[in-house]
Protein backbone atom coordinates (compact mmCIF):
# COMPACT_ATOMS: atom_id res chain seq x y z
CA UNK A 1 0.00 0.00 0.00
CA UNK A 2 1.80 2.70 -0.98
CA UNK A 3 1.40 6.22 1.00
CA UNK A 4 -1.20 7.86 -1.48
CA UNK A 5 -3.71 4.69 -0.71
CA UNK A 6 -2.80 5.50 2.97
CA UNK A 7 -3.63 8.89 2.69
CA UNK A 8 -6.96 8.51 1.26
CA UNK A 9 -7.81 5.95 3.42
CA UNK A 10 -7.21 8.24 6.36
CA UNK A 11 -8.95 10.75 5.22
CA UNK A 12 -11.98 8.23 4.17
CA UNK A 13 -11.98 6.70 7.41
CA UNK A 14 -11.99 10.00 9.16
CA UNK A 15 -14.84 10.87 6.61
CA UNK A 16 -16.93 7.82 7.46
CA UNK A 17 -16.87 8.42 11.13
CA UNK A 18 -17.93 11.93 10.83
CA UNK A 19 -20.79 10.94 8.08
CA UNK A 20 -21.69 8.29 10.86
CA UNK A 21 -21.75 10.46 13.82
CA UNK A 22 -23.50 13.70 11.96
CA UNK A 23 -25.78 11.16 10.31
CA UNK A 24 -28.87 11.86 12.64
CA UNK A 25 -28.27 15.71 13.67
CA UNK A 26 -27.91 17.34 10.40
CA UNK A 27 -30.37 15.03 8.25
CA UNK A 28 -33.10 18.09 8.27
CA UNK A 29 -30.73 20.55 8.25
CA UNK A 30 -32.36 24.04 7.18
CA UNK A 31 -30.40 25.09 4.07
CA UNK A 32 -30.19 22.53 2.22
CA UNK A 33 -34.11 22.17 0.73
CA UNK A 34 -32.96 20.91 -2.66
CA UNK A 35 -31.42 17.30 -1.09
CA UNK A 36 -33.77 17.21 2.00
CA UNK A 37 -34.12 13.69 0.65
CA UNK A 38 -30.61 12.65 1.27
CA UNK A 39 -28.26 12.83 4.14
CA UNK A 40 -26.47 15.68 3.81
CA UNK A 41 -23.13 16.38 6.35
CA UNK A 42 -21.00 19.09 6.91
CA UNK A 43 -17.65 18.09 7.12
CA UNK A 44 -13.84 19.47 7.29
CA UNK A 45 -12.27 16.23 5.89
CA UNK A 46 -13.75 17.64 2.68
CA UNK A 47 -11.34 20.54 2.32
CA UNK A 48 -8.89 17.85 2.28
CA UNK A 49 -10.60 15.78 0.04
CA UNK A 50 -11.13 17.99 -2.76
CA UNK A 51 -7.77 19.59 -3.67
CA UNK A 52 -9.68 21.93 -5.65
CA UNK A 53 -11.72 24.30 -3.49
CA UNK A 54 -9.15 26.95 -2.67
CA UNK A 55 -11.53 29.53 -0.94
CA UNK A 56 -12.78 29.00 2.07
CA UNK A 57 -16.08 28.16 1.39
CA UNK A 58 -17.85 25.35 4.11
CA UNK A 59 -17.37 22.23 2.38
CA UNK A 60 -20.49 19.58 2.48
CA UNK A 61 -20.03 16.17 1.62
CA UNK A 62 -23.33 14.12 0.83
CA UNK A 63 -23.53 10.26 1.19
CA UNK A 64 -25.95 7.74 -0.92
CA UNK A 65 -26.78 4.45 0.29
CA UNK A 66 -27.67 2.02 -2.18
CA UNK A 67 -28.60 -1.89 -2.21
CA UNK A 68 -28.56 -3.94 -4.95
CA UNK A 69 -31.88 -5.40 -5.33
CA UNK A 70 -32.76 -8.73 -6.50
CA UNK A 71 -32.58 -8.89 -10.34
CA UNK A 72 -30.74 -5.30 -10.06
CA UNK A 73 -27.51 -5.12 -11.94
CA UNK A 74 -24.64 -2.47 -10.92
CA UNK A 75 -24.93 -0.67 -14.12
CA UNK A 76 -28.75 -0.34 -13.18
CA UNK A 77 -27.48 0.96 -9.43
CA UNK A 78 -25.20 3.29 -11.29
CA UNK A 79 -27.86 5.05 -13.21
CA UNK A 80 -29.74 5.99 -10.37
CA UNK A 81 -26.81 8.22 -9.18
CA UNK A 82 -25.74 11.81 -10.49
CA UNK A 83 -23.04 10.14 -12.74
CA UNK A 84 -23.39 10.71 -16.17
CA UNK A 85 -23.24 8.24 -19.07
CA UNK A 86 -19.51 8.42 -19.71
CA UNK A 87 -18.95 8.08 -16.22
CA UNK A 88 -21.01 4.75 -15.61
CA UNK A 89 -19.11 3.32 -18.32
CA UNK A 90 -15.80 4.08 -17.22
CA UNK A 91 -16.71 2.70 -13.34
CA UNK A 92 -18.06 -0.10 -14.85
CA UNK A 93 -14.44 -0.94 -16.52
CA UNK A 94 -12.31 0.03 -13.78
CA UNK A 95 -14.75 -2.03 -11.49
CA UNK A 96 -14.91 -5.06 -13.90
CA UNK A 97 -10.84 -5.30 -13.37
CA UNK A 98 -11.32 -6.11 -9.88
CA UNK A 99 -14.79 -7.69 -9.00
CA UNK A 100 -16.77 -10.24 -11.18
CA UNK A 101 -19.77 -7.87 -11.56
CA UNK A 102 -22.29 -10.78 -12.15
CA UNK A 103 -21.24 -12.59 -9.07
CA UNK A 104 -22.41 -9.20 -7.05
CA UNK A 105 -24.98 -10.19 -4.31
CA UNK A 106 -28.41 -9.08 -3.76
CA UNK A 107 -27.84 -7.04 -0.72
CA UNK A 108 -23.94 -5.61 -1.92
CA UNK A 109 -23.56 -2.53 -0.43
CA UNK A 110 -22.87 0.87 -2.66
CA UNK A 111 -21.97 4.34 -1.46
CA UNK A 112 -21.30 7.69 -2.86
CA UNK A 113 -20.15 10.28 -1.81
CA UNK A 114 -20.62 13.96 -2.75
CA UNK A 115 -19.43 17.18 -3.18
CA UNK A 116 -21.70 19.99 -4.01
CA UNK A 117 -20.99 22.12 -7.75
CA UNK A 118 -23.22 24.79 -9.18
CA UNK A 119 -25.60 23.13 -7.00
CA UNK A 120 -25.53 19.82 -8.55
CA UNK A 121 -23.78 16.98 -6.69
CA UNK A 122 -20.51 15.88 -8.08
CA UNK A 123 -19.71 12.17 -7.02
CA UNK A 124 -16.42 11.96 -5.51
CA UNK A 125 -16.01 8.80 -3.87
CA UNK A 126 -17.84 5.66 -4.59
CA UNK A 127 -17.19 2.53 -2.50
CA UNK A 128 -18.57 -0.85 -3.06
CA UNK A 129 -18.91 -3.86 -0.40
CA UNK A 130 -18.82 -6.99 -2.25
CA UNK A 131 -18.61 -8.55 0.57
CA UNK A 132 -17.19 -8.75 4.19
CA UNK A 133 -13.78 -8.56 4.15
CA UNK A 134 -12.93 -6.35 0.75
CA UNK A 135 -14.58 -2.90 -0.28
CA UNK A 136 -13.61 -1.36 -3.39
CA UNK A 137 -13.10 2.43 -3.49
CA UNK A 138 -13.16 4.81 -6.82
CA UNK A 139 -12.12 8.61 -6.74
CA UNK A 140 -12.65 11.48 -9.01
CA UNK A 141 -8.65 12.64 -9.54
CA UNK A 142 -8.70 15.45 -11.80
CA UNK A 143 -11.94 14.89 -13.20
CA UNK A 144 -11.46 11.69 -13.91
CA UNK A 145 -12.14 7.84 -12.28
CA UNK A 146 -9.33 6.14 -10.76
CA UNK A 147 -9.75 2.44 -8.89
CA UNK A 148 -7.90 1.73 -5.42
CA UNK A 149 -9.38 -1.18 -5.05
CA UNK A 150 -9.33 -4.32 -2.75
CA UNK A 151 -7.80 -2.80 -0.29
CA UNK A 152 -9.41 -4.93 2.47
CA UNK A 153 -9.25 -7.65 0.25
CA UNK A 154 -8.64 -11.05 1.92
CA UNK A 155 -7.47 -14.50 0.81
CA UNK A 156 -8.46 -16.85 3.50
CA UNK A 157 -6.00 -20.40 3.64
CA UNK A 158 -7.03 -23.59 5.97
CA UNK A 159 -4.05 -24.56 7.98
CA UNK A 160 -3.09 -28.06 9.17
CA UNK A 161 0.27 -28.22 11.60
CA UNK A 162 1.19 -30.96 14.07
CA UNK A 163 3.96 -30.09 16.72
CA UNK A 164 5.73 -31.85 19.08
CA UNK A 165 5.70 -29.36 21.99
CA UNK A 166 9.65 -28.80 23.49
CA UNK A 167 9.96 -25.69 26.00
CA UNK A 168 6.35 -24.61 25.62
CA UNK A 169 3.28 -24.58 23.21
CA UNK A 170 3.60 -21.09 22.78
CA UNK A 171 7.54 -21.37 21.53
CA UNK A 172 7.01 -24.58 19.99
CA UNK A 173 3.72 -23.32 17.62
CA UNK A 174 5.66 -19.95 17.02
CA UNK A 175 8.44 -21.91 15.33
CA UNK A 176 5.72 -23.32 12.62
CA UNK A 177 4.39 -19.64 12.37
CA UNK A 178 0.98 -19.90 14.17
CA UNK A 179 -0.97 -16.76 14.65
CA UNK A 180 -0.48 -15.59 18.03
CA UNK A 181 -4.32 -15.39 18.35
CA UNK A 182 -4.63 -18.85 17.56
CA UNK A 183 -2.64 -19.92 20.39
CA UNK A 184 -3.80 -18.17 22.59
CA UNK A 185 -7.57 -19.46 21.54
CA UNK A 186 -5.79 -23.31 21.54
CA UNK A 187 -4.83 -22.78 24.85
CA UNK A 188 -7.81 -21.37 26.08
CA UNK A 189 -10.11 -24.31 24.76
CA UNK A 190 -7.98 -26.72 26.94
CA UNK A 191 -7.70 -24.80 29.88
CA UNK A 192 -10.56 -26.46 31.72
CA UNK A 193 -9.26 -29.44 31.26
CA UNK A 194 -5.54 -29.46 31.55
CA UNK A 195 -2.83 -28.13 34.07
CA UNK A 196 -0.63 -26.66 31.61
CA UNK A 197 2.51 -26.52 34.09
CA UNK A 198 2.54 -30.17 35.22
CA UNK A 199 0.41 -31.97 32.55
CA UNK A 200 2.24 -31.16 29.57
CA UNK A 201 5.68 -33.23 28.81
CA UNK A 202 8.24 -32.78 25.99
CA UNK A 203 7.09 -34.37 23.02
CA UNK A 204 3.81 -34.54 23.35
CA UNK A 205 1.84 -33.99 20.38
CA UNK A 206 -0.10 -30.79 18.86
CA UNK A 207 -2.73 -31.11 15.82
CA UNK A 208 -4.36 -27.45 15.04
CA UNK A 209 -6.34 -26.91 11.95
CA UNK A 210 -7.59 -23.58 11.37
CA UNK A 211 -8.18 -20.53 8.79
CA UNK A 212 -6.28 -17.45 8.69
CA UNK A 213 -6.67 -14.81 6.33
CA UNK A 214 -3.87 -13.22 3.94
CA UNK A 215 -3.25 -10.49 1.40
CA UNK A 216 -2.78 -10.78 -2.17
CA UNK A 217 0.90 -11.37 -1.41
CA UNK A 218 0.30 -14.36 1.09
CA UNK A 219 1.12 -11.73 3.85
CA UNK A 220 -0.54 -12.80 7.20
CA UNK A 221 -3.12 -10.31 7.69
CA UNK A 222 -5.88 -12.01 10.73
CA UNK A 223 -6.67 -14.99 12.29
CA UNK A 224 -10.25 -16.85 11.41
CA UNK A 225 -11.22 -19.32 13.52
CA UNK A 226 -9.80 -23.18 14.59
CA UNK A 227 -12.00 -25.78 13.72
CA UNK A 228 -9.84 -28.51 15.43
CA UNK A 229 -7.33 -28.68 17.94
CA UNK A 230 -5.79 -32.01 19.52
CA UNK A 231 -3.45 -32.00 22.41
CA UNK A 232 -1.87 -35.72 22.97
CA UNK A 233 -0.31 -35.87 26.56
CA UNK A 234 1.48 -39.16 27.72
CA UNK A 235 -1.46 -41.13 28.68
CA UNK A 236 -4.62 -39.05 27.70
CA UNK A 237 -5.28 -37.46 24.58
CA UNK A 238 -8.24 -34.35 23.97
CA UNK A 239 -9.97 -33.28 20.83
CA UNK A 240 -11.96 -30.31 19.93
CA UNK A 241 -14.70 -29.40 17.10
CA UNK A 242 -15.78 -26.53 16.48
CA UNK A 243 -19.80 -26.26 16.29
CA UNK A 244 -22.14 -23.84 15.30
CA UNK A 245 -25.14 -24.37 14.17
CA UNK A 246 -27.45 -22.25 11.21
CA UNK A 247 -28.86 -19.70 13.05
CA UNK A 248 -25.51 -18.71 15.44
CA UNK A 249 -27.15 -18.99 18.65
CA UNK A 250 -24.48 -21.71 19.34
CA UNK A 251 -20.64 -21.56 18.71
CA UNK A 252 -18.36 -23.67 20.88
CA UNK A 253 -16.15 -26.55 20.61
CA UNK A 254 -17.17 -29.82 21.55
CA UNK A 255 -15.29 -33.40 21.72
CA UNK A 256 -16.33 -35.99 19.56
CA UNK A 257 -19.02 -36.94 21.39
CA UNK A 258 -20.52 -33.87 21.94
CA UNK A 259 -19.89 -32.59 25.20
CA UNK A 260 -18.72 -29.30 25.71
CA UNK A 261 -15.18 -28.16 26.07
CA UNK A 262 -16.40 -25.42 28.05
CA UNK A 263 -16.53 -26.43 32.15
CA UNK A 264 -17.71 -24.56 35.43
CA UNK A 265 -13.90 -23.74 36.25
CA UNK A 266 -10.50 -23.88 34.68
CA UNK A 267 -7.46 -26.05 35.72
CA UNK A 268 -4.96 -23.33 34.62
CA UNK A 269 -6.35 -19.48 34.95
CA UNK A 270 -3.69 -18.18 33.39
CA UNK A 271 -2.57 -18.34 30.10
CA UNK A 272 -1.01 -21.46 29.57
CA UNK A 273 0.72 -21.12 25.86
CA UNK A 274 4.00 -19.88 27.48
CA UNK A 275 3.57 -21.81 30.89
CA UNK A 276 6.67 -24.05 30.82
CA UNK A 277 6.34 -27.65 32.11
CA UNK A 278 6.96 -28.71 35.52
CA UNK A 279 9.70 -30.59 34.47
CA UNK A 280 12.94 -28.39 34.47
CA UNK A 281 11.78 -25.80 36.75
CA UNK A 282 14.63 -24.92 39.45
CA UNK A 283 14.41 -21.52 40.10
CA UNK A 284 10.91 -22.28 41.64
CA UNK A 285 9.49 -25.67 43.39
CA UNK A 286 6.30 -26.38 41.53
CA UNK A 287 3.98 -28.01 43.86
CA UNK A 288 1.23 -29.92 43.18
CA UNK A 289 -1.54 -30.48 45.47
CA UNK A 290 -0.77 -32.09 48.71
CA UNK A 291 -2.10 -32.16 52.21
CA UNK A 292 0.25 -29.17 53.40
CA UNK A 293 0.09 -27.53 50.32
CA UNK A 294 -3.47 -27.46 49.46
CA UNK A 295 -2.92 -25.86 46.03
CA UNK A 296 -1.00 -25.68 43.04
CA UNK A 297 1.39 -23.02 41.76
CA UNK A 298 1.67 -21.73 38.30
CA UNK A 299 5.25 -19.73 37.56
CA UNK A 300 4.96 -17.34 35.74
CA UNK A 301 6.78 -13.77 34.68
CA UNK A 302 5.56 -10.88 36.93
CA UNK A 303 2.54 -9.26 35.48
CA UNK A 304 1.35 -12.14 33.55
CA UNK A 305 -2.81 -11.71 33.54
CA UNK A 306 -4.75 -14.13 35.85
CA UNK A 307 -8.50 -14.98 35.10
CA UNK A 308 -11.36 -15.33 36.97
CA UNK A 309 -11.28 -18.88 36.75
CA UNK A 310 -15.16 -19.58 36.67
CA UNK A 311 -18.13 -16.67 36.50
CA UNK A 312 -19.10 -15.47 39.98
CA UNK A 313 -18.76 -12.86 42.38
CA UNK A 314 -15.05 -11.71 44.23
CA UNK A 315 -16.08 -12.84 47.94
CA UNK A 316 -12.60 -11.17 49.16
CA UNK A 317 -9.67 -8.74 47.59
CA UNK A 318 -6.74 -7.61 49.75
CA UNK A 319 -3.94 -8.47 51.90
CA UNK A 320 -4.06 -12.19 53.44
CA UNK A 321 -0.78 -13.16 55.67
CA UNK A 322 1.68 -15.25 53.88
CA UNK A 323 -1.18 -15.15 50.66
CA UNK A 324 0.30 -11.87 50.21
CA UNK A 325 -2.06 -9.82 47.74
CA UNK A 326 -4.79 -12.62 47.52
CA UNK A 327 -8.47 -12.66 45.74
CA UNK A 328 -11.05 -15.16 45.99
CA UNK A 329 -14.26 -15.90 44.52
CA UNK A 330 -17.67 -17.50 45.35
CA UNK A 331 -19.27 -19.43 42.17
CA UNK A 332 -22.11 -22.02 41.78
CA UNK A 333 -22.82 -25.07 43.86
CA UNK A 334 -20.40 -24.68 46.80
CA UNK A 335 -17.35 -23.94 44.33
CA UNK A 336 -14.97 -20.63 45.61
CA UNK A 337 -11.51 -20.33 43.85
CA UNK A 338 -8.43 -18.44 45.42
CA UNK A 339 -5.73 -16.87 43.88
CA UNK A 340 -2.14 -15.45 45.91
CA UNK A 341 0.89 -13.66 45.73
CA UNK A 342 -0.76 -11.78 43.05
CA UNK A 343 1.68 -7.98 42.50
CA UNK A 344 -1.48 -6.07 41.19
CA UNK A 345 -5.22 -6.46 41.07
CA UNK A 346 -6.98 -5.34 37.36
CA UNK A 347 -8.96 -2.05 37.46
CA UNK A 348 -12.90 -2.86 38.74
CA UNK A 349 -12.24 -5.74 41.33
CA UNK A 350 -13.42 -4.96 44.05
CA UNK A 351 -15.79 -6.96 46.81
CA UNK A 352 -18.70 -8.53 45.29
CA UNK A 353 -18.23 -7.36 41.95
CA UNK A 354 -19.25 -10.08 39.45
CA UNK A 355 -16.38 -11.70 37.35
CA UNK A 356 -17.09 -13.45 34.25
CA UNK A 357 -15.03 -16.75 33.11
CA UNK A 358 -12.00 -15.77 31.64
CA UNK A 359 -11.87 -12.32 32.68
CA UNK A 360 -8.57 -10.90 34.11
CA UNK A 361 -8.85 -10.16 37.74
CA UNK A 362 -4.98 -9.48 38.59
CA UNK A 363 -1.51 -9.89 37.49
CA UNK A 364 1.57 -12.87 38.65
CA UNK A 365 3.67 -11.36 41.01
CA UNK A 366 5.28 -12.68 44.23
CA UNK A 367 4.02 -10.62 47.76
CA UNK A 368 3.61 -12.59 50.87
CA UNK A 369 5.68 -15.71 51.47
CA UNK A 370 6.78 -16.56 48.19
CA UNK A 371 10.16 -17.41 46.48
CA UNK A 372 9.44 -15.70 43.46
CA UNK A 373 6.45 -15.01 40.87
CA UNK A 374 3.88 -17.52 40.43
CA UNK A 375 0.54 -17.88 41.02
CA UNK A 376 -0.96 -19.99 43.94
CA UNK A 377 -4.25 -21.54 43.07
CA UNK A 378 -6.92 -23.08 45.09
CA UNK A 379 -10.33 -24.66 44.56
CA UNK A 380 -12.59 -24.92 47.44
CA UNK A 381 -15.61 -26.92 47.68
CA UNK A 382 -18.21 -27.09 50.38
CA UNK A 383 -16.05 -25.32 52.85
CA UNK A 384 -12.62 -27.35 51.89
CA UNK A 385 -9.83 -26.92 49.87
CA UNK A 386 -9.99 -29.90 46.76
CA UNK A 387 -6.90 -30.69 44.34
CA UNK A 388 -8.20 -28.59 40.95
CA UNK A 389 -5.81 -31.48 38.61
CA UNK A 390 -8.47 -33.97 40.21
CA UNK A 391 -11.19 -32.08 40.41
CA UNK A 392 -14.61 -33.47 38.88
CA UNK A 393 -17.10 -30.74 37.77
CA UNK A 394 -19.65 -31.24 36.89
CA UNK A 395 -20.13 -31.76 33.00
CA UNK A 396 -20.47 -28.63 30.47
CA UNK A 397 -22.90 -28.79 27.76
CA UNK A 398 -23.38 -31.92 25.82
CA UNK A 399 -25.25 -31.32 22.42
CA UNK A 400 -28.46 -33.47 21.52
CA UNK A 401 -31.02 -33.95 19.05
CA UNK A 402 -30.69 -31.97 15.68
CA UNK A 403 -27.40 -30.14 17.16
CA UNK A 404 -25.88 -33.49 17.52
CA UNK A 405 -26.97 -34.17 14.07
CA UNK A 406 -25.66 -31.45 12.97
CA UNK A 407 -22.55 -31.83 14.86
CA UNK A 408 -21.73 -35.04 13.15
CA UNK A 409 -21.82 -33.65 9.91
CA UNK A 410 -19.74 -30.76 10.63
CA UNK A 411 -17.22 -32.79 12.30
CA UNK A 412 -16.95 -35.19 9.29
CA UNK A 413 -16.60 -32.32 6.77
CA UNK A 414 -13.76 -30.93 8.87
CA UNK A 415 -11.80 -33.96 8.91
CA UNK A 416 -12.50 -34.73 4.87
CA UNK A 417 -11.22 -30.90 5.13
CA UNK A 418 -8.23 -31.81 6.94
CA UNK A 419 -7.22 -34.73 5.68
CA UNK A 420 -6.94 -32.92 2.34
CA UNK A 421 -4.82 -29.96 4.06
CA UNK A 422 -2.27 -32.37 5.80
ZN1 LIG B 1 1.46 -22.51 46.39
Amino acid sequence: MNINNKFSLTILGGLLITLATTYYLVINHSDIKKYKNINIIKTQQLEVLEKDSTDLEIAYTYKKKYEMQDGETFSQILKKTELNDNEIQKIIELTKEKVDLNKLNIGTRIETLSSIKNDDLLIQNIIIYPDRESEIFLFRNNNKFEIKSNLLKLYPELVYQEVDIQNSIFESLTNVNTPENIIMEFVQLFSFDIDFQREIRQGNKIKIFYKKFNDEKQNFVKAGSIYFAEIKLHNHSYELYRFENENEKLVGYFDSKGKSATKALMKTPINGARLSSGFGMRKHPILGYNKKHQGVDFAAPKGTPIMAAGTGHVEFVGNNGGAGKYIRIKHMNGYKTAYAHLSEYASGINKNVKVKQGQTIGYVGSTGLSTGPHLHYEVWFNGKRINPMTMKLPSGKKLENNDFEVFLNLKEEINIKMNKNS
